[in-house]
């Protein structure tokens, strides 16, 4: 079966347009839906589904894009725009009478899931990892990487026929992540801010850029992209389309993630 990585959500912390602005990009999204976006979470479907964050629009990217079944969940990081659609699984776990889903966390994380999500016990088989670890799943082997945004998170490296880098929510990685992007294809990278000087632990989109040209991968998706700027302690529009267009142009190979996009594996 052709297996492949579809981009869940493709933006920020905020879903896109954000119910608090009334900046030119959220007016914008709201005229053209084609335009908006769902928090960041992907999908890797073949001969099983296999999420990589299940965030708070979980329930709506799954009927989108018509997935009817989980057998695998991947957090990268317990911040609520990754983890809080957990809870969903709930019910379709017993009326649907599916196994325990397998759900992978970084092993500091895992004393979280007694703390808020006690109810998922019977629903859920916990398995801890840490940076280094290898995953393997009936489609791709997964390899655990850390990244710099909080203590504990990670990304993964699917290693399938074509192998896909997934790094949401990170700052400048530690050397070692670098390393092991070495025979990565596609690196799915964090670029949050479209101001060129954030202190966040994320990229910006221009950081994003300069740090997958630091390395050999030829392909680049830019993610969980909030659309703006923050700047003067201000929050105001980011890149217009056209602008992101015309940096696609200027950099072969770079490419701004949107919801529903399809990576082949
Ligand atoms: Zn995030
Ligand atoms: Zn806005
Ligand atoms: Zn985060």
């Amino acid at each position: 079966m052709n297996s492949r990585l579809i981009i869940l959500g493709s933006g920020g912390p905020f879903t896109l347009p954000q119910f608090f602005c009334e900046c030119s990009t959220c007016e914008t999204a709201r005229k053209e839906p084609e335009l908006r976006r769902t928090r960041a979470s992907a999908a890797i479907l073949g001969e099983e589904v296999t999420l990589i964050d299940a965030g708070p629009d979980l329930e709506m990217q799954l009927e989108r894009e018509r997935i009817k079944r989980i057998d695998n969940i991947l957090i990268t990081h317990w911040h609520y725009d990754h983890v809080a659609g957990l809870g969903a699984i709930d019910y379709p776990q017993v009326m649907c009478g599916w196994d325990p889903i397998d759900v992978f966390v970084e092993k500091s994380s895992i004393s979280r899931f007694s703390r808020e999500l006690e109810y998922l016990k019977d629903r859920i088989t916990l398995h801890p990892v840490s940076p280094g670890d290898l995953i393997a799943l009936r489609d791709a082997t997964i390899q655990v990487v850390r990244t710099s945004h909080t203590e504990d998170s990670v990304g993964y490296i699917v290693k399938s026929d074509t192998r896909v880098a997934y790094l949401v929510d990170t700052a400048q990685p530690p050397e070692e992540t670098t390393r092991c992007l070495n025979d990565v294809d596609v690196m799915v990278l964090d670029a949050m801010f479209d101001s060129t000087d954030t202190k966040w632990r994320h990229f910006s989109v221009q950081e994003a850029i300069d740090y997958w040209k630091s390395t050999s991968v030829k392909t680049c998706v830019l993610t969980h992209l909030s659309g703006h700027r923050w700047e003067n302690r201000h929050w105001i529009a980011g890149l217009t389309p056209e602008e992101r267009t015309e940096i696609e142009k200027q950099n072969k190979g770079l490419r701004f993630a949107y919801d529903g996009m399809r990576i082949p594996l």
